[in-house]
């Protein structure tokens, strides 16, 4: 049909709006935003017909069009932050979300969420009570620390340790730590933020005790590690030990601080991993101040954990910009939640999703991946080839950045589609699955897939087989 004709059978504003579908789907919204929809709809359809993808006069039938509008309106009233399933290989993937939390804990903080709490009052004296009670005695019981608080996250934990600590004084760290985590948080700039005058000693590779040792001055208030997270220094390399970093500081009366990133609680070397050290063993080892993160390996919500010697967390706890970044109930509940789990090890592993994932054998995955072909079944489609195929996983979120995890991939090899058309097709399934393009062949990661989305996963192959 000829463009102007077309043009003519573009159903009109006032007849898509009156339409009982879009009425009760506008319920008591504003009509201005029913009016953006059917704006940005006709929009489309005219821009389909004037670029010739149009051509037929049954796309342009009210039902038809109705139902774009209505698909408009529902991503207006939903929230955008929404589920998506993490089919990358990344546990703690930082764009997607980090840590999952465990059901279980997300169904009890509702009774939290919808209702009051004793978040600041003492149930047994019937006053005033403090929110960081409630997981300080945890926290102790866990890493053997003299104190503990908690703040929004471990940036925060950092700053507001180092503004407390060494505002306007000197603070001294290896030049092989000063790192830039994503989202480009550096260290030298949270120490200018915090007004600590930064020290740098030693060369990217080795520092010795005494490239700090002769640093100090009377300006010196800390003694700073930090946790290269995300990247790895091989060859001739050489750092302090906190052993002889506290002896020094000691001698000195400087206080010793780690920013440990990802702080763990359980010592994944007995599981075959490099060996990295346990809060409880850093603990152990006279650091003063200690910050890591909630929600990278502890497998938590987002959160920054400060411990040490009391005398500290408790100046730490009184700094004014404390309140400025003060953990929030919901955060609190599930935090606490998470650290009673890590009372007994082994069901921390079975119920925190992050410890669950990094530690499942590969064997096990590798059934569950054919698990899902089998569920699969025989499709017919000439528009990929699926397969299980080995693979690595990552940990993530800065994470043991050497780490290589043997993993079980879902692998779709293209014929028809190409590597990228199914990938965008994935995405934008409903739940979107984010998958990864190898070589050339699009891989779902059967680590990071939760139990209760293989269904989506299956579904999802299913219909860009018959695409
Ligand atoms: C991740 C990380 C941070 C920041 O922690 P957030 O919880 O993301 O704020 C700071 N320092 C190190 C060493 C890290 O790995």
């Amino acid at each position: 049909m000829e463009s102007g004709e077309l043009f003519r059978l573009i159903p009109k504003v006032d007849r898509l709006l009156n339409t009982p579908e879009v009425l009760e789907a506008m319920g008591h919204l504003p009509k201005r935003l029913a009016m953006a929809q059917i704006t940005t709809v006709l929009q489309e359809i005219r821009q389909g017909i004037r670029a010739g993808e149009i051509v037929d006069p049954s796309e342009l039938e009210l039902p038809l069009v109705v139902e774009r509008v209505l698909k408009g309106l529902r991503k207006v009233t939903k929230p955008s932050l929404r589920k998506v399933v993490n089919a990358t290989g990344v546990v703690v993937h930082t764009n997607l979300g980090r840590s999952p939390l465990p059901r279980k804990v997300m169904e009890d903080l509702i009774e939290i969420a919808c209702g009051y709490s004793n978040l600041e009052y003492n149930l047994r004296e019937g006053r005033r009570g403090n929110r960081f009670t409630h997981v300080e005695d945890i926290l102790k019981e866990l890493t053997g620390a003299e104190a503990a608080t908690v703040v929004n996250n471990n940036a925060a934990a950092v700053l507001l340790s180092l503004d407390t600590v060494a505002k306007g004084k000197e603070v001294i760290v290896s030049r092989g730590e000063l790192i830039e985590i994503g989202g480009s948080f550096r260290i030298p700039e949270v120490m200018k933020r915090s007004g600590a005058r930064l020290v740098e000693v030693g060369t990217t590779n080795k520092t010795k005790l005494q490239d700090y040792e002769s640093a100090i001055t009377p300006e010196t208030a800390l003694l700073l590690k930090v946790h290269t997270s995300n990247y790895k220094i091989i060859g001739f390399t050489q750092s302090v030990s906190n052993k002889d970093l506290v002896s020094l500081g000691k001698r000195y009366s400087i206080p010793v601080m780690e920013d440990l990133g990802s702080g763990c609680f359980i010592d994944l070397s007995q599981y075959g991993y490099e060996k990295e050290p346990t809060v409880q063993e850093v603990v152990s080892q006279g650091v003063d101040i200690i910050t890591f993160s909630g929600d990278k390996l502890l497998g938590g919500p987002q959160a920054g954990i400060i411990l040490g010697k009391r005398d500290f967390v408790e100046r730490i706890r009184k700094n004014q910009l404390a309140r400025a970044v003060r953990i929030d109930k919901l955060t609190l509940y599930t935090l606490e939640s998470i650290l009673r789990l890590y009372l007994d090890p082994a069901r921390a592993k079975e119920e925190i999703p992050t410890l669950n994932m990094i530690l499942t054998p590969f064997e096990r995955l590798e059934k569950r991946a054919r698990a899902i072909l089998r569920k699969l079944g025989r499709i017919d489609t000439k528009n990929f080839q699926v397969k299980v195929m080995e693979g690595i996983s990552k940990v993530g979120g800065g994470a043991l950045p050497a780490l290589n995890l043997k993993t079980a991939l879902i692998a779709l090899i293209p014929k028809r589609l190409m590597a990228n058309e199914i990938e965008v097709f994935l995405r934008n399934y409903e739940p979107p699955i984010i998958a990864r393009i190898e070589r050339d062949i699009v891989v779902m990661d059967t680590r990071t897939i939760l139990k209760e989305d293989m269904g989506f996963v299956v579904d999802s192959i299913r219909a860009a087989a018959s695409l």
